[in-house]
């Protein structure tokens, strides 16, 4: 063993200490433009009441998720249906079952495909 290599010692062993700005805004910048970007603060969230969804699947923000989504139908019988059933087994017995196979005698409910909260009923 003739080689012998000495190795230098590392060049940035401590780093100097960064140096801290001063604190305080600088002199030429607004002060609104100061504030961090970010959505602005939702002071109620923007809950879809009835009559604003309609009977097919409609962006909405869940106001459990708080973030856009698809909402999911489901149609739900309701006293409208049971009364078309009623008039319809007066007449014609056989359609009896018909509005309870159509969605435009059922009442459709939205919820959120997320969390599955209710986010809405879309009524005829
Ligand atoms: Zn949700």
């Amino acid at each position: 063993m003739s080689e012998y290599q000495k190795q230098p010692p590392p060049y940035g062993m401590h780093n100097p200490p960064p140096s801290v700005p001063p604190y305080g805004p600088p002199p030429n910048v607004p002060p609104h433009l100061l504030q961090p970007q970010g959505p602005p603060p939702l002071s109620q969230p923007r809950l879809l009441v009835q009559g604003q969804f309609g009977p097919a699947p409609s962006s909405s923000i869940c106001p459990s998720c708080n973030i856009p989504v698809m909402t999911r139908v489901e149609h739900e019988s309701t006293a409208k249906t049971h009364l078309f059933a009623l008039l319809l087994c007066i007449v014609f017995f056989p359609c009896v079952c018909l509005p309870y196979c159509m969605d435009s005698c059922q009442a459709t409910n939205h919820y959120c495909p997320n969390c599955g909260a209710y986010l809405g009923t879309y009524d005829h």
